[in-house]
């Protein structure tokens, strides 16, 4: 990307010649277009260009560092092994991470995808490459027994999901309320569902990404299209949920204006999570009342640490088949194509597009 809203480029630059003893330089076989990548391209947080976006990525090992023996979780490395790793980088030893135990608001996190120009070497910082070099300390892990639909269809969506609903906390037998049905609603609905969940209504479109919703269990689905006004939506909530609204409600659409709208479908007593907005899309009115009344608790969530990706591969190995995160790869393009990958996205017209160099 040589420029916000500005077409995507090829361009070549040079491999490293020396891999640090800690890095390892790895070929991309898929990396994913998350919803994070429009709101880069719009320019709605300051990132450096030229850049190589794209933050979820598998690939194999080509070239190892000879200190790097071993991924996040102890199991040993290898070249050809298939890897996919942490986003982002944490310190371990500011403020934030050290004394507040904040760690994914480090105050020196980087994220390849997102924090390194193209123009700086090692240059392969992103997934929307051929390589991408890792530098040391990064968080790999191995990967067996997982597709690459599965990892990719989970994307960054299945790790900030896990996050999002370790800080809120689900009830066994909690009513869910998931305002989105993109691939964050959807991890959202998995982690619920495998919680204790037992009531999960998702609010979203268009019809085939309600299916999926389905297809991942959802107890019950609100079509945006079909309940276009906010009063008929909450209505529809408060139906499902015998007059009460939700226990929790979780916002995974990233626009402002379904805030206030979420606060009305909380219980008195219940829980709000804004996970959904990694862009600043900007302000919208709400009534503060509303959380003073209903005695509301509403909680944010940003990005991840690395055991949330220990958990998420974890994850997919073992509920894989009830919760089919492969089948939201819709979309494959090939490198050159990766600026038509990101449209898609941006229109909402894939449940996921992925590049395949
Ligand atoms: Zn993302
Ligand atoms: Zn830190």
């Amino acid at each position: 990307m040589p420029e916000f809203h500005q077409p995507f480029e090829i361009r070549e630059y040079p491999l490293p010649e020396e891999i640090e003893g800690r890095a390892a330089l790895v070929r991309v076989e898929m990396a994913g277009i998350c919803g994070t990548d429009v709101h880069l391209w719009k320019g709605q947080l300051a990132i450096p260009r030229p850049i190589i976006l794209g933050h979820e990525t598998v690939g194999t090992i080509e070239r190892l560092g000879e200190d790097l023996k071993a991924d996040w979780t102890g199991e040993s490395l290898r070249v050809g092994d298939r890897v996919t790793w942490s986003a982002g980088m944490l310190c371990g030893h500011c403020h934030n991470c050290a004394v507040l135990r904040q760690p994914t608001r480090c105050l020196n996190r980087s994220a390849y995808g997102i924090s390194f120009s193209s123009d700086d070497p090692p240059h392969f910082s992103g997934g929307y490459a051929e390589f991408i070099y890792l530098r040391p300390g990064t968080a790999i892990f191995k990967l067996s027994y997982v597709s690459i639909d599965a990892i990719i269809g989970a994307g960054c969506a299945l790790v900030t999901a896990i996050h999002g609903l370790e800080r809120i906390g689900i009830g066994w037998g909690d009513s869910v309320v998931i305002q989105g049905s993109g691939p964050v609603g959807l991890a959202a609905l998995a982690v619920a569902k495998s919680s204790g969940a037992h009531k999960t209504i998702v609010i979203g479109g268009p019809q085939a990404r309600l299916e999926l919703a389905k297809e991942f269990g959802a107890d019950d689905t609100i079509d945006i299209e079909k309940f276009t006004d906010s009063a008929a939506r909450l209505l529809q909530v408060r139906q499902l949920t015998g007059g009460h609204g939700a226990d929790v409600v979780i916002e995974c659409v990233g626009s402002p204006a379904v805030i206030s709208e979420g606060f009305e479908m909380c219980r008195d007593g219940g829980k709000y999570l804004v996970l959904g907005h990694y862009g600043d899309a900007g302000t919208a009115p709400l009534n503060p009342h509303v959380i003073t009344r209903k005695q509301l608790t509403v909680y944010g969530s940003w990005a991840s640490e690395p055991r949330h990706m220990a958990l998420a591969i974890d994850f997919l190995r073992k509920q894989g088949e009830r919760f089919p995160f492969e089948h939201l790869v819709s979309h494959r393009f090939p490198l050159d194509r990766t600026f038509e990958a990101l449209q898609t996205t941006s229109q909402w017209a894939s449940s996921k597009s992925v590049v395949v160099p």
